[in-house]
């Protein structure tokens, strides 16, 4: 199982492939899939004909949900310059570097504060919480597993967090010290908490 991960909102019906349109209800199934998680979004039709029976005993059901849709609107007015909390951890996501597991796991913590992110299901699996998350204008679902992080290693992982909020992914990387070195340690399953 992945460690984190996107799953958009589909702009058509998973179904019968008709596009959604905006302000339509839509249902949404998130189940395990072996190694990712697997997400369909179907139409109100689609989902009282073949879905909505047993929904809930399909082989890996991890939850379900009714959202509406909203239309994407014509040009992205910010996305161009705005590198903010959401897109850093977009990409920290896309770029898929374990050194990133902890940063990845505080900017979702901090989008949630900020009710940028909204908390779908919150899971054990493989005896590490995992937290679903939607971002509620856009539909899209993040899931992210939470690192364990131990209280002493918060300072450097925040530091490093403001590090790649202030620099960005792609400039040169913020100092490989103590920040990059707890990323490290927590991806690698090695922390140490200090008594
Ligand atoms: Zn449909």
């Amino acid at each position: 199982m992945n460690d984190w991960n996107i799953q958009s909102r589909s702009h058509h019906c998973q179904a019968c492939q008709a596009p959604f349109s905006d302000a339509e209800k839509y249902h949404t199934v998130l189940s395990d899939a072996k190694s990712d998680y697997s997400r369909l979004d179907v139409c109100e039709k689609c989902w009282q004909a073949q879905y909505a029976e047993g929904a809930k005993d399909r082989k890996g059901f991890i939850s379900y949900w009714q959202g509406v849709y909203e239309a994407p609107p014509p040009t992205p007015p910010e996305a161009i310059k705005r590198d903010d909390a959401e897109s850093l951890l977009r990409k920290l996501i896309a770029v898929n570097d374990p050194q990133f597991v902890a940063a990845a796991y505080i900017l979702a913590v901090m989008l949630e504060r900020k009710r940028q992110l909204k908390i779908k299901e919150q899971l054990r699996l493989e005896g590490r919480r995992v937290f679903i998350y939607e971002q509620p204008r856009t539909g899209d679902v993040f899931t992210i597993t939470d690192p364990g992080l131990q209280l002493d290693q918060l300072d450097a992982v925040q530091h490093q967090v403001a590090q790649l909020l202030e620099h960005g992914l792609n400039s040169p990387a913020p100092a490989p010290g103590q920040a990059m070195a707890v990323g490290a340690a927590v991806a690698a399953g090695e922390y140490v908490p200090v008594a």
